[in-house]
């Protein structure tokens, strides 16, 4: 297999990728606000993460990813306040509902997902550390980073703030360059507003904070990746650099990869602009997590995803495609028409097929190329199918070739039915596809193996439910049908 490389933001170049320790892969990703329920942007950028660890977990790396959950901040504070709720009672839902998005959207569990709040004495003392040194003051109850301490302010989102008057401030956690000044690293407490008793006095973090504390908490000085959606660049990133850096005194992040945003009419999808769909409310329309999936990774990451449904339905059939063609490849395994032995006439085409797919995932993750690679292997062999001239021996080297496309796309192991249906979606009145049903009758005849009589019982009835009906005939095998 070739080089990887990836784009640094940091850089603005293309830079070959080892890791700073062999083997071993630290990556940090900034986590959702919970504040809301993530809308399918925010998954755009958590779907390329999620590709990326399987990527390299697919290359033999192992993955220490560390996410972290934003269950404090203005917003936080804001909504909760305006339910009368307390912020832990407020967020823990919206935690809840993402847990139940990234299992749908077969996301990976990172190793460590760390609630910002389980994590405030750790925050209080990077902050006290600034203060001895000297990057931080205390102003009006509230502590800022001095960014004329730090005259890397601004490598990541190239901008040169050597102008800006020392001493002026921001409060909000969310603002534009312009307003670049010395930023809130604790706020003070306001009567009403929740906050913790610290070393450092009362008060709450910022929303910077809480990320440099446990990158550096969980994975050391210098992390291999961070991650996260463009509009992260300038502030967060520029802040976790500048507070990260100074307590350390070492590089933080080698890789600075950023996701490009998912637009809806040429706007960025976002909860203020009110242009935003929740995987929900895909579901209440019928559409199903796997075409979500593929669709929001078809296109590689650093280039702008325009969503529309025609683009959702395309991706549905593109996944029905390859499940149908898996469906094709493991008959054809099966068949052995008792010819003289054919040979393997496909092996070549699909060892090429597979550099093409590694190839394009090598760069930058271009998951693009590497999907034109399978979809062309899957049109030849479709074709040599049809015609009868497909060997059973080439059928098992294109069904180990897809085992390691669905490693890192993995949408062709069914949806999770379970989930939808305990969120009232499964029947949403989309027929089941016929792969779904094989999936079924598959886990019905092995719970008849290990003689669990009950599960292969309730698996009858649910797909009776839905319009399916199961004939076993006497050799074994299941017929089905839709009624
Ligand atoms: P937030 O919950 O706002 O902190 O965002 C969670 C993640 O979603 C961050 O990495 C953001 O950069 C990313 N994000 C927000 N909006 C979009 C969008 N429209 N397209 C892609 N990523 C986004
Ligand atoms: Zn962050």
């Amino acid at each position: 297999m070739g080089e990887i490389v990836f784009q640094n933001t940091l850089s603005g170049r293309k830079e070959a990728f080892t890791p700073l320790h062999a083997g071993d892969v630290r990556m940090y990703t900034c986590g959702p606000t919970v504040y809301d329920f993530a809308h399918i942007g925010n998954f755009r950028t958590f779907v390329f993460q999620d590709v990326l660890r399987r990527f390299l977990r697919a290359r033999g790396f192992r993955v220490r990813q560390v996410m972290n959950l934003t269950d404090v901040d203005d917003r936080i504070i804001q909504n909760a306040a305006a339910a009368g709720a307390g912020i832990r009672e407020y967020t823990d839902r919206y935690i809840q509902a993402f847990l139940e998005d990234m299992r749908l959207l077969h996301l990976e569990m990172p190793e460590t997902l760390a609630r910002a709040t389980d994590h405030i004495d750790d925050m209080a003392a990077l902050v006290a550390q600034l203060l001895e040194n000297g990057f931080a003051y205390r102003s009006d109850g509230s502590i800022y980073f001095r960014i004329a301490r730090f005259p890397c302010y601004g490598a990541l989102s190239k901008m040169d703030f050597s102008g800006i008057q020392a001493g002026a401030r921001v409060d909000v956690d969310r603002y534009e360059k312009d307003d670049a000044r010395d930023f809130a690293l604790w706020k003070e407490h306001k009567p009403g507003e929740h906050f913790w008793e610290t070393r450092i006095g009362p008060g709450r973090p910022g929303w910077h904070l809480e990320c440099s504390t446990m990158a550096l908490k969980y994975l050391g000085p210098t992390l291999d990746f961070h991650t996260g959606g463009v509009d992260l660049v300038f502030p967060h990133h520029e802040n976790e650099i500048a507070q990260s850096e100074a307590a350390t005194g070492q590089p933080f992040v080698r890789y600075w990869l950023h996701a490009e945003h998912l637009l809806v009419n040429g706007e960025k999808m976002s909860k203020s602009a009110g242009n935003f769909y929740t995987l929900r409310d895909l579901f209440a329309r019928g559409h199903r997590p796997s075409a979500i999936r593929f669709l929001l990774a078809s296109v590689p990451y650093r280039r702008q995803l325009n969503f529309t449904f025609e683009g959702l339905e395309q991706a549905a059939s593109s996944v029905e495609r390859l499940r149908n063609f898996a469906a094709r490849l493991r008959e054809a395994r099966l068949a052995d028409s008792g010819a003289p032995d054919s040979g393997a006439p496909f092996a070549p085409r699909i060892v090429e097929a597979e550099a093409r797919f590694e190839a394009g995932l090598e760069d930058d993750l271009n998951t693009a190329q590497a999907l034109a690679a399978v979809f062309d292997l899957v049109r030849e062999i479709n074709t040599a199918i049809d015609r009868g001239e497909f060997a059973a021996a080439d059928a098992a080297a294109a069904l180990a070739f897809l085992g390691r496309f669905d490693a890192i796309f993995a949408v062709l192991g069914g949806d999770d039915l379970e989930t939808l249906r305990a969120l009232g979606y499964a029947e949403s009145g989309a027929p089941l596809a016929d792969d779904d049903v094989a999936a079924r009758v598959r886990e019905r005849r092995e719970a008849r193996q290990r003689r669990d009589f009950e599960a292969a019982d309730r698996i009858r009835r649910e797909l009776a439910e839905r319009g399916i009906i199961l004939e076993d005939l006497k050799d074994g095998t299941v017929r089905w049908k839709r009624t």
